[in-house]
């Protein structure tokens, strides 16, 4: 039996840092890519000290080239111009080329799925039904977040992907959750949305009238200067996240 059209739902799930250990592999491929500017840096640093004094700067970056309009070649100019700055060595393109292409090799090579993830969306796929949508909502490259998503078996799992350097727009943007109810085929009332990051996730999924569960791994409370984001439910995995979205949706139904 087909759902009536305002009657289907929607899971949306955030990737980075939700579905996979985005960080943990992070810390590691950006300590090995800037190991050999390391090397040549006067005076010589070690490259988790190098790694260290980078994590602001690139963090910047991404806010810089990533929210809002998506740029993925100005996100490698300022990343790769910022490793070289903290190591008080001139622009040379070919370390900045080194850099890119080493912390993206090194982190294919560190992709993992959550145990929890797999299940999770088995559970997921039941709540919403046969007719209703799961979704992947990320912010970042395209071609990137594709190959992550394809290499960990989870492209061919969702409907639909969206990207936020495909769409032109990302997470909290209203005009980027329009666009992923318009592909789900569901209104705001009828979606749910399962995400780490307080900021885009849980107020961007608020802002655009869907539900919000927090994944919150650590079992930390928000951080201080997001306190103002009010998650509609809060779980300490994602197993636990998708039984919260499913009472979310159940309540949004009936209410
Ligand atoms: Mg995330």
């Amino acid at each position: 039996m087909t759902a009536r059209p305002d009657a289907r739902t929607a899971l949306f799930f955030d990737f980075d840092d939700t579905l996979h250990d985005f960080h943990g592999a992070y810390i590691e491929a950006l300590e090995r890519a800037v190991a050999p500017v390391a090397a040549r840096a006067r005076p010589p640093l070690a490259p988790g000290e190098l790694a260290r004094r980078c994590l602001l700067p690139w963090a910047r970056a991404w806010e810089h080239t990533m929210v809002g309009r998506p740029d993925a070649e100005a996100l490698w100019r300022e990343r790769s111009a910022a490793v070289l700055e903290q190591a008080g060595l001139r622009p040379d393109a070919t370390l900045a080329r080194g850099v890119r292409e080493t912390y993206l090799t090194e982190m294919e090579a560190r992709l993992r799925l959550f145990p929890d993830a797999l299940p999770a969306l088995h559970r997921a796929r039941a709540v919403v039904g046969p007719d209703g949508a799961l979704g992947l909502l990320t912010n970042g490259p395209g071609g990137v977040q594709r190959a992550r998503l394809r290499a960990l078996g989870l492209l061919e799992r969702f409907t639909p992907v969206v990207i936020s350097d495909e769409v032109g727009c990302s997470k909290p943007d209203p005009a980027f959750f329009a666009i992923a109810l318009r592909a789900a085929a569901v209104r705001p009332q009828r979606a749910v949305l399962i995400g780490d990051n307080p900021a885009t996730d849980v107020a961007g999924a608020g802002r655009s009238g869907l539900g919000s569960v927090w994944l919150a791994r650590a079992g930390a409370p928000l951080p201080a200067d997001r306190r103002d984001v009010v998650p509609d439910a809060t779980a300490g995995n994602l197993m636990e996240a998708v039984e919260r979205a499913a009472e979310l949706l159940r309540r949004r139904r009936d209410g």
